[in-house]
């Protein structure tokens, strides 16, 4: 999940209230106090602090699996920038990205503003070429936190470094955030494009890719992710996902049409529609093993 409010003229503006205090103020020197990733560590606002070059993880009581978490965050930050926007990112973000990590879901409801069903949340602040604000809410009570949501969430985060100006399209954040799952995640949204497309009853490629919104309908919804992440994964495997940031970006300037013609060569939204079609059809096997 994420929410990216997104205006020029936004600061200020949040979806959710956290209810703490102010960070407190410490210098950003390596001053590594273990093996990990850790910089240092500090009580602030009635949470435990915990901070690396990147990231602050802010927990209460029982302490997390805080060096797995901030191994994964700095680690997965420099290899997403690589992935879907081609930049090595030596530079060090500035706001770092707060991540907190939540044992009791009601903690999480609260301050996320989502249902705990969700398990973990991401939310920017963005708007005049930069990132403002960036925050992680993550129910740290469930297994698979830092396999799974995580790396999900970690994505929505990275890929807002390239989409300041103009937010990124639903199909695609979400479908990139799911390929960063296990494989095995995806499989029930696979089966349930296979009988759907099966039925004819898929959404077209061209309403998927220019939706502003998700489908209200809960059914619907599913269908949107299991569409949004199967194009997805296609794009990055007949090519890359760098590719595909660009095809987005080449989309925002002049339509898709033109996007899919100037990256890759193809006659537009209804023959990259086919060739997708055709590919689903392919081989399913091969395409749920995932990489
Ligand atoms: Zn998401």
């Amino acid at each position: 999940m994420t929410s990216m409010p997104l205006s020029v003229l936004m600061l200020g503006l949040v979806s959710w209230i956290t209810g703490f205090g102010p960070f407190d103020v410490i210098a950003d020197a390596p001053n590594s106090c273990c093996d990990c990733a850790c910089r240092a560590r500090y009580p602030s606002g009635g949470w435990q602090v915990y901070e690396t070059k990147n990231f602050r993880l802010h927990y209460h009581s029982q302490e997390p699996r805080l060096a797995d978490v901030a191994k994964l965050c700095e680690g997965s930050r420099n290899l997403l920038h690589r992935q879907w926007l081609d930049t090595d990112d030596s530079a060090a973000w500035s706001p770092k990205c707060d991540v907190f990590l939540y044992w009791n879901p009601a903690d999480y409801v609260r301050s996320s503003g989502n249902s705990a069903e969700t398990r973990g949340t991401s939310s920017m602040e963005v708007g005049l070429g930069k990132v403002w604000n960036r925050r992680i809410h993550l129910r740290v009570d469930q297994p698979g936190y830092v396999e799974s949501v995580l790396p999900h969430e970690l994505t929505h985060v990275v890929l807002a470094d390239r989409f300041c100006n103009c937010q990124i399209p639903r199909w695609a954040d979400e479908g990139i955030a799911m390929l960063s799952e296990p494989p095995a995640r995806r499989q029930a949204l696979d089966q349930l494009l296979r009988q759907t497309e099966a039925s004819g009853a898929t959404i077209p490629l061209r309403e998927l890719l220019t939706a502003m919104r998700y489908p209200t309908d809960p059914g619907r919804a599913q269908l949107f992710f299991a569409q949004s992440v199967s194009f997805a994964d296609y794009v990055v495997r007949q090519s890359s996902g760098t590719h595909l940031v660009r095809m987005i970006e080449a989309a925002q300037r002049g339509g898709y049409d033109f996007a899919v013609r100037n990256v890759f060569g193809i006659d537009g939204v209804n023959a990259m529609e086919s060739n997708w079609r055709a590919w689903l059809a392919s081989d399913s096997d091969s395409h749920d093993k995932g990489n």
